[in-house]
């Protein structure tokens, strides 16, 4: 798919944006401070309802207004013509219709009721320095990676994570009470039937979440081995193996997760009660890279660290569009000027195929410095546009 229009309404330091964009490479260039990333981040709302550097949607609104409003035109591989809206309306105090936080997502003009039918609509794929967190992090960084990817192919997934939430937060309730309350949990066996109904509905869920995440883990894990040593031309051997509070799960089949998972929520009952909080499970388990067999998080160098997670970008890109049959757009922030000339090179090759939006602040990087070649040298077709005070103005060299 590519992205032929994006509208913007008091969105970050826009006011009004309208511009239209082409197939290839977009290039936005600028100073520091000009609303480049907040370009990039707009589309990636578009995949998923959230943005990549915050949680919180206040923050998106243009300071000074009480709501921002994208709009996303895209074409996809089939020719059909699409379009995306995320309008959210901020909390107003003295508005009684609007007390609490407001978003409205249309499809094709359709308001859809959940975020859940937005998902797998328009699909994009960020690389923004802040994905470093996937390694730097702690295992919720790498869970919401495995989750968005997820998400994307397989909506089921995305209303099983909202279900397991649901079901969590459910028992983590239930623990609590019967922590502050033993008499009840001694007089009223009602409360431990619920635990026991909680337990099977949870092992259920978290069963779909774990097999689903192994699964796409091994197929992760060999495109981003592809994609390693073609960025660095070197042989770096990248594996990933997903932790799980399921012992040994990946030579388990679905049925046989969920009676384990039941036995031991069952067996970890009274730790969880003291505890209040339920300590095993999907929501604690965590993906373990490993480059050239030892552990990337403590060990390995900056690049390595970066090499790594463009990897599993990439391997994401492709996975996307094996398993959905559109080829996503590609959103590159800043990630030129962290590569040597021949990685940005194999990088601009591996991605031709798709949309993607480069920001750079100078560029010469992404120009010149690739071997000395110039970029029409390797890619057909880009735009360059320059990015000055939240107006875009196209430029042609
Ligand atoms: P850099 O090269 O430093 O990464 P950039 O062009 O990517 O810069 P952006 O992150 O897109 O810059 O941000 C541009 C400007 O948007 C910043 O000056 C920031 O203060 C401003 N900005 C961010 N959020 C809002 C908001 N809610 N309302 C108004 N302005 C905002
Ligand atoms: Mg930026």
């Amino acid at each position: 798919m590519r992205i032929t229009a994006i509208e913007l309404k008091n969105f970050r330091n826009y006011e009004h944006l309208e511009q239209d964009f082409f197939p290839g490479a977009q290039i936005l260039y600028g100073n520091n401070a000009q609303g480049k990333t907040n370009i990039l981040e707009a589309i990636f709302l578009c995949t998923c309802a959230r943005s990549h550097r915050t949680g919180r949607d206040s923050e998106l609104v243009r300071q000074g207004c009480d709501d921002y409003d994208v709009r996303l035109e895209f074409l996809t591989d089939k020719d059909r013509s699409e379009e995306i809206r995320i309008h959210y309306l901020a909390p107003v105090s003295n508005d009684p219709l609007r007390l609490k936080p407001i978003r409205h997502i249309y499809y094709n003009g359709v308001r859809l009721e959940r975020i859940s039918d937005m998902m797998g609509i328009f699909n994009a794929v960020i690389f923004a320095p802040e994905d470093l967190q996937i390694i730097k992090d702690g295992p919720a960084a790498r869970r919401r990676f495995l989750d968005l990817l997820l998400s994307q192919i397989y909506p089921a997934y995305f209303r099983d994570l909202i279900q397991y939430q649901h079901l969590l937060t459910q028992r983590n309730n239930l623990l609590k009470k019967l922590r502050d309350l033993p008499y009840i949990a001694d007089s009223d066996s009602d409360y431990n039937l619920h635990l026991e109904i909680w337990d099977e509905q949870l092992s259920n869920c978290s069963a779909r979440i774990i097999s689903r995440r192994q699964e796409v883990i091994n197929e992760i894990a060999l495109l981003a081995n592809e994609s390693i040593s073609q960025i660095t031309g070197l042989k770096e051997e990248l594996s990933m193996r997903y932790r799980s509070s399921v012992p040994s799960a990946k030579d388990l089949n679905r049925e046989e997760m969920r009676e384990i998972l039941l036995g031991k929520l069952r067996e970890q009952a009274a730790d969880d009660i003291l505890r209040g909080s339920t300590g095993l499970g999907p929501h604690r388990d965590d993906l373990i890279l490993s480059l050239n067999g030892i552990e990337v998080r403590p060990y390995a160098s900056q690049g390595q660290q970066r090499s790594v997670v463009l990897a599993l970008k990439l391997a994401e890109l492709l996975l996307l569009r094996q398993k959905t049959g559109e080829s996503p757009v590609l959103l590159l922030d800043d990630v030129m000027s962290e590569l040597d000339g021949d990685r940005r090179y194999r990088l601009l090759q591996t991605i031709e195929d798709h949309q993607s939006f480069l920001t750079c602040t100078d560029l010469s990087q992404v120009l010149i410095g690739c071997n000395d070649r110039n970029l029409a040298d390797f890619i057909e077709e880009y735009t360059l546009f320059n990015v000055h005070q939240a107006k875009l103005t196209q430029v042609i060299l």
